[in-house]
């Protein structure tokens, strides 16, 4: 055990150009250490490099430059052990069609060399729930079945690392947890879990290590509650009694106005007080029936550290 489960350093990728389309820098140089023991989120929009890198560290896709290391193993020097501490739950849905689920397990452990003595492709069938479909052909698999299997088979060889590549983009209620349920406890057992999303609740939700990543540099790297205490932006949400007539003027508090004649003061919490937003309101005359607040999200540190770039 190591304390970063993987290290990448000057990481470069650029994709070469193809019939009139120029060549795409998607990784333009990233460095970042993943703590062993952690469900690290991997967060940006589409087109942002998420998938390159993971495709880099999973040895699906050639590096330009730079350096991994995985569970220790630099993956230039030690390619086959720096491979098999990690499992790659992929974007895509690739899978062969003539494959039974069963079928499928026992190559993958076949090709990771896990001797027969040890495979345990239905218990890990069991665990996504695929036991009724292992011996059901792959191409009469429905879109969530094809999902499990995939988690599936990036676990045959027990990795220490578990790689998630937008696992729950546009997958059923059910499936998705049945993913963060397998997540969880997998984590629980100590595996380390990397999961891209573009879903900020969900990385808010199940990360405790978030990198942000924009245009194929790492913007933002620190646990998620540092994150979302990044933004000290408040809002005060008034329901004003009657008409209002003037709006509260005070110097670090911005009014506007929403829907039903609804009040939103948005404040620094480091520069104003709660205090002197209410008194603000009073001293513009209007009375309050009712008042809550509003605290920054994921999703307004995403929007701050990805604006205008
Ligand atoms: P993400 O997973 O964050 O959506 P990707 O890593 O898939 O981002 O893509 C990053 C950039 O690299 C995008 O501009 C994408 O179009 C480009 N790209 C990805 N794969 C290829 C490829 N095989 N050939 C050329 N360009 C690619
Ligand atoms: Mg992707």
């Amino acid at each position: 055990m190591t304390a970063n489960a993987i290290e990448i350093r000057g990481l470069r990728k650029t994709y070469a150009g193809s019939r009139g389309a120029p060549a795409k820098e998607a990784l333009k140089g990233v460095d970042l250490d993943i703590p062993a023991g952690s469900v690290f989120g991997l967060l940006g929009p589409n087109g942002a490099g998420k998938s390159t890198l993971i495709n880099i560290l999973a040895g699906l896709v050639l590096k330009t430059s730079g350096k991994a290391t995985i569970w220790g193993f630099d993956q230039d020097v030690s390619p086959r052990q720096s491979r098999a501490a990690i499992g790659v739950m992929p974007q895509e849905l690739n899978l062969d069609p003539f494959f039974t689920p069963r079928a499928a397990l026992e190559v993958q452990a076949g090709l990771y060399g896990v001797p027969k003595s040890q495979r345990r492709s239905d218990e890990i069938l069991a665990l996504v729930g695929l036991e009724d479909k292992a011996n059901a052909y792959a191409r009469t698999l429905s879109g969530g079945m094809r999902r499990r299997l995939l988690l599936a088979k990036a676990l045959v060889h027990r990795p220490h690392i578990l790689v998630l590549d937008e696992p729950t983009a546009g997958v059923d209620i059910e499936l998705r947890q049945m993913l963060w349920e397998n997540v969880r406890r997998l984590n629980a057992e100590g595996m380390t879990i990397i999961l891209t999303t573009h879903y900020l609740e969900e990385a808010e939700e199940m990360c405790d290590q978030i990198a942000i990543i924009d245009h194929g540099a790492v913007v933002a790297r620190d646990s998620t509650a540092n994150l979302l205490a990044r933004l000290d932006t408040r809002s005060m949400i008034i329901v004003p009694e009657g008409d209002v007539t003037a709006l509260p003027e005070k110097p670090g508090i911005e009014v506007t106005r929403r829907d039903g004649g609804v009040l939103a003061l948005s404040y620094s919490a480091g520069q104003v007080s709660a205090e002197a937003v209410l008194e603000a309101v009073r001293d513009a005359g209007i009375r309050i029936r009712d008042v809550r607040t509003e605290q920054a999200d994921l999703e307004d540190v995403f929007l701050e550290l990805t604006r205008s770039r």
